[in-house]
């Protein structure tokens, strides 16, 4: 017998009530309370909220609950913010596959947020009104975030105490280079107003319309390169939770991610979301709609956020957003995920809709359909297949190449990506 084996067996054996209670408390950890608070000051009237804190994963299981946090920041009037507000999330949740494991369902979301995006966007350009929003729209599923964002509306997450990081990326014609050339490539126009055929004025817009942001839900009357497509970071925090700050540019404009994160530490929730409000236009005025939500998800043990000690506050930040894959098993960085590390599970950029898509086949082997991967609409086979003969669709000669895309959804992809002619197609043309 080796001495390993023989410690092992003088170790005395643990009681059941202690193993009970083990459980209880890694029931507690798995999960988190999540507390937040709204605040605003309206000057258009175009910022919409949607919380929702009773969603269920599975209808009728209350053990599968998640939360969602949305903001959308309407501009050119506020229908398509109030229809994105309505639709986005049922278009997201009827994208992912049923029956499948919270994990299952965790992986599936990035995709699925992508898919809903795009999709209200389809569906608010039929109704064929001009207005358009920005949306950053947070899901809360035990300690994994997933943040779905298009334009300038931002959320910060705050470990309290050390690293406030961004988790979404600004969608400005003025701050995003690689967004500009995207533009461009697809046929916009970028420049800033000019005034009297002199003076340009203001920020970098796109022409015609004159919108500031690259990606957007609506704007019918802009470019189809002003893309609905959002930009996805899942993040799952440590045991010792985190404060999500979502809120609109009127915040952004005024406050950085640090002051706004500082301006409410350590204070519940609902106080914070009114104090981040209040520091903002302490500091800039009412320029705009200004409106914020705190989100704090905490280890239910404690009634407010812990602040982690200013002590390991460098050692944080050395060692914030470590990858999953790297040393999991470091018994250093495990102490630390202890008090604030938080794991990046996804993250994905591309305005490219098939690279968000992936190769994986909506075609059910069994009943021989096609669902389209955007708007989940069955097509029975031979039906408006010639149309859309191309790489979607697989032959015997042929390796599947990715999703399927009915003709409307495949029409809208094309026109992200500036393959539609801009001018129309005349039959012939009269001399
Ligand atoms: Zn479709």
């Amino acid at each position: 017998m080796s001495n390993t084996e023989l410690s092992r067996m003088k170790q005395p054996l643990v009681p059941l009530a202690t193993l009970i209670g083990r459980d209880l408390r890694n029931l507690k950890i798995e999960k988190p309370i999540v507390k937040y608070g709204q605040a605003g000051l309206a000057r258009k009237g175009e910022d919409y909220f949607l919380i929702k804190t009773d969603c269920q994963r599975i209808p009728g299981d209350s053990s599968t609950l998640f939360s969602v946090f949305a903001i959308l920041d309407g501009h050119n009037g506020m229908s398509a913010a109030v229809f994105a507000k309505e639709n986005i999330l049922s278009n997201v949740t009827s994208a992912i596959p049923q029956d499948i494991s919270r994990d299952e369902w965790l992986q599936a979301l990035p995709r699925a947020l992508v898919v809903g995006f795009v999709k209200t966007d389809i569906e608010f350009q039929k109704k064929g009104e001009t207005s358009g929003t920005t949306a950053t729209f947070v899901i809360i599923d035990g300690w994994t975030v997933t943040v779905a964002s298009v334009g300038d509306s931002r959320c910060i997450l705050d470990t309290q105490g050390g690293v406030v990081s961004l988790l979404t990326v600004d969608h400005r014609l003025e701050e995003n280079v690689e967004e500009r050339e995207r533009v461009t490539a697809s046929g916009g126009e970028v420049g800033r107003l000019n005034v009297y055929g002199a003076n340009e004025v203001g920020p970098l817009r796109c022409w015609p319309g004159g919108l500031c942001l690259s990606r957007s839900i609506g704007d019918t009357d802009v470019g189809e390169y002003i893309v609905p497509i959002p930009h996805v970071k899942q993040v799952k925090l440590s045991n010792a939770g985190g404060r999500l700050i979502i809120a609109s540019d009127g915040i952004w404009d005024a406050l950085s991610s640090d002051v706004a994160a500082k301006s409410c530490r350590g204070l519940p929730a609902e106080l914070a979301a009114k104090l981040v409000v209040k520091e903002a236009l302490r500091s800039r005025g009412l320029k705009d709609d200004t409106t914020c939500l705190v989100v704090d998800i905490i280890p239910s043990d404690y009634p407010v956020l812990p602040i982690i000690p200013r002590k390991k506050y460098n050692m944080l930040i050395s060692l914030f957003f470590r990858k999953k894959s790297q040393n999991s098993s470091n018994k250093a960085s495990n102490k630390l995920s202890a008090v604030g590390a938080v794991e990046e599970l996804f993250e994905e950029g591309s305005a490219v809709l098939t690279e968000r898509l992936g190769k994986e086949s909506p075609f059910n082997m069994n009943s021989g359909i096609f669902r389209c991967a955007v708007c989940q609409v069955d097509q029975p086979p031979g039906d408006g297949l010639a149309v859309n003969s191309g790489p979607y669709f697989p032959s015997a000669s042929k390796s599947w190449e990715g999703p399927f895309l009915c003709t409307n959804c495949r029409k809208k992809k094309d026109a992200m990506e500036g393959k539609r002619l801009s001018i129309p197609i005349v039959d012939s043309i009269v001399i």
